[in-house]
């Protein structure tokens, strides 16, 4: 559609009355000037309740059950209360605790049960999110700006994997054009639940943990929006986390692969998934602060002028390395390799680096905590035969390490870059456990110690020259960095 705008308000921006105001400004604002629909998630934390709450049912805690549900109610009347009056407050407190009472009654299911069978958790914890799109819909209507909240099932076709499902554009871009166009034809403001879907049969999914910004993405592809804007509590994509390095800077403009890769290595701003749909109508995003209007944020454009050298360093903290090492000739390293690989998609699991060397042929690779358990059960059981006859070594998991990725269109092909970055590491006394760079050149990825993972991002954040002091966007990344 032409000229339309996608906006997507995280928790934060999400997790008040005075926060619903404002996203409802910022709407009603931009809904003036083209088209907008909003996607919401659901307010701050209100997910993590829900997911607890539903283990507590599991486990058969109900007094837990009618604590999280007594807490749910109050977040939601209050802010309720606070943004609504009359009619309007009543008629949204009614559908509030109509909501309310549907994820009572799954969560009863699951208690009766005694286990949480997965599309059951995608729909009730979708629900976080169409409290916030109701109580939106309901302020904005209240303001006199026509909205309408949408349930993303409706509208977001996906494959079944519940939890983590993906979607399917074919179908979402039908049914957006049903649902959607012609809310939007009619001067109407959707305001889409962010994080959920549905399969083509209507079983309720999620897009995972921060789903949001995926379901933003999906509805401005299907929509062929002009621009997304993503909404949150950051004034955009650092060089950076400022929490570790205190001279971090917002980037002006990253390419869609710098930006996944930030995403993928840790970068909290951006669920990883969320570029992959705007890459083929190259449709632009920004990275908005809600509580800092006056900031442009950072876009993110399909290329940038080539800037020589790395845009952005990040990390993870909370991974584990798993070594393999044949210890025997008879053991084909690639085949090991292969159903090492294999099991690893067979857990659904990320591998954030690999690497493999030597002689021996032996390997290792990087996965997030939570993924272990899962891996190593499918590991030990795909080369179960081999453990056994002592062809491979027992399997290493160290999780006492912590990923550094620096990541930059502008590093292919500069020499000496990595040395540098390993220099300046090395500087720092901090051990370097594994190395994977992969042949795009966009990320180097560096496993170190975990109690030396934030001085290394510190010195490779200085040695790069991306702290707030350094000189513009253009790097010359071949002279030795100065002032150390
Ligand atoms: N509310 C969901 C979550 O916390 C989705 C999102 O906010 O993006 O994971
Ligand atoms: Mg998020």
């Amino acid at each position: 559609m032409k000229n339309l705008l996608v906006m997507k308000f995280g928790g934060t921006s999400m997790g008040s009355a005075d926060r619903i105001r404002v996203a409802a400004g910022i709407c009603a604002e931009q809904r003036q000037n083209r088209p907008a629909v909003a996607v919401v998630s659901a307010m701050s934390k209100i997910t993590d309740l829900l997911l607890d709450s539903l283990r507590r049912a599991e486990a058969g805690d109900e007094s837990g059950v009618d604590f999280n549900l007594h807490n749910l109610r109050e977040r939601h009347h209050e802010a309720c209360r606070a943004m609504l009056e009359g009619d309007a407050r009543a008629a949204t407190l009614v559908g509030v605790d109509a909501l309310i009472a549907d994820f009572r009654r799954i969560c009863h299911g699951v208690r009766i049960l005694g286990e949480r069978p997965p599309r059951s958790v995608d729909e009730a914890v979708a629900i976080g999110e169409r409290l916030s799109s109701l109580m939106m819909a309901a302020y904005m209507e209240s303001t006199g700006v026509p909205a309408r909240p949408v349930n993303g099932s409706s509208v977001i076709v996906t494959d079944a994997l519940f939890g983590n499902a993906s979607p399917l554009m074919e179908e979402t871009r039908g049914r957006c054009a049903q649902v959607l166009a012609p809310m939007l034809a009619d001067g109407i403001l959707p305001v889409v639940t962010g994080f959920n879907g549905a399969t083509a049969d209507g079983r309720p999914t999620t897009l995972g943990r921060g789903g949001s910004d995926f379901s933003a993405s999906i509805l401005a592809a299907s929509l062929d929006a002009s621009e997304l804007w993503i909404w949150t509590d950051v004034d955009g994509i650092m060089s950076a986390d400022p929490r570790s390095v205190p001279d971090a800077r917002v980037i002006e403009q990253v390419t869609y692969a710098e930006a996944a890769e930030l995403a993928y290595n840790g970068a909290k701003v951006l669920h990883p998934r969320t570029l992959a749909p705007l890459v083929e109508r190259q449709i632009p995003v920004w990275s908005k602060n809600s509580f800092h209007l006056a900031h442009p944020g950072t876009k993110i454009v399909p290329s940038t002028p080539a800037t020589p050298g790395p845009r952005a360093v990040t990390s993870m903290a909370n991974v584990a390395l798993v070594s393999i090492e044949p210890a025997s000739a008879a053991v084909t390293g690639a085949r090991i390799m292969a159903r090492a690989l294999e099991s690893l998609a067979a857990a659904n699991a990320e591998v954030l680096a690999f690497s493999s060397s030597s002689y021996r042929q032996s390997f290792c690779f990087l996965v997030r905590n939570e993924e272990l358990a899962p891996v190593m059960k499918n590991l030990e059981a795909a080369l179960a035969l081999e453990l056994a006859h002592g062809y491979l070594k027992p399997i290493e998991v160290d999780q006492n390490v912590g990923l550094l990725a620096v990541v930059g269109e502008g590093m292919r092909g500069t020499p000496g870059l990595a040395g540098r970055i390993f220099m300046a590491i090395s500087r720092q006394n901090v051990n370097i456990i594994a190395i994977a760079q992969g042949s795009s050149e966009l990320t180097i990825s560096i496993v170190v110690r975990r109690d030396g993972l934030e001085r290394a991002i510190r010195a490779v954040h200085s040695e790069c020259r991306l702290g707030a002091g350094a000189p513009g966007e253009i790097r010359d990344v071949a002279e030795p960095a100065q002032g150390r």
